[in-house]
């Protein structure tokens, strides 16, 4: 299941943060934006506890977040959408998947896992601003899974027909939260028209 967030404020932000003349202070302000707008959609339906808070003027009924949340940015570009999801759930722990292409096999290998015991039992958010090919958002998932963890949601920027068919085969269980779904991926697996590398443009690597 895809869910686009169509809301003008997301599409909005969007236009401004695809835009080539948009330089790296101004897109990682708006990745986070993003994120907060995306992953609002993505919690959606996380558990809630019931609890009374003392107002000054009495007694109010009230709900809390009772799950634990466990955000896990899919390295480089993920750590962009890391403030804007803290924003919105500080006490959310994190976990990291770093994950590199084999030029050989044209598969993500990972190089790096580290995550809290809470991925057991809680609820996972996997961040990564391109799903693009699938690819690491399903190694991502698998090393999730392979850790016990069976309550995930992925939430992006941008994403493509590609990629949603890939995580949707591979994994029917998890719900996918974008703010854009474009047309296609081009020869170099890049999404059309996207924003570029996000890595690249989040950080200032590009030339
Ligand atoms: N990764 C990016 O940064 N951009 C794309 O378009 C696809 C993958």
């Amino acid at each position: 299941m895809a869910e686009l967030v169509d809301h003008p404020c997301v599409q909005h932000k969007l236009a401004i943060i695809r835009d080539v003349d948009t330089g790296h202070k101004k897109f990682r302000e708006l990745a986070t934006e993003i994120t907060m707008f995306v992953c609002y959609e993505a919690l959606k339906n996380v558990p809630t506890e019931k609890s009374t808070v003392e107002t000054p003027l009495g007694t109010a009924d009230c709900r809390r977040i009772s799950a634990d949340l466990v955000v896990v940015p899919v390295l480089r570009a993920g750590i962009g959408m890391l403030d804007g999801i803290l924003d919105l759930v500080p006490s959310a722990r994190v976990g990291f998947v770093g994950l590199y292409r084999d030029e050989d096999t044209k598969r993500p290998v990972s190089y790096y896992e580290r995550f809290p015991p809470q991925v057991q039992g809680g609820l996972c958010i996997v961040v990564d601003p391109m799903l693009a090919t699938g690819g690491s958002t399903v190694a991502a998932i698998d090393a999730l899974k392979a850790n016990g963890a069976d309550n995930i949601v992925v939430a992006c920027i941008v994403t493509c027909p590609e990629g949603i068919a890939l995580v949707e085969e591979k994994h029917p269980d998890v719900a996918i939260y974008a703010a854009a779904i474009d047309e296609r991926l081009d020869d170099n697996k890049y999404i059309v028209p996207g924003l570029g590398d996000a890595g690249d443009r989040l950080y200032g690597t590009s030339h």
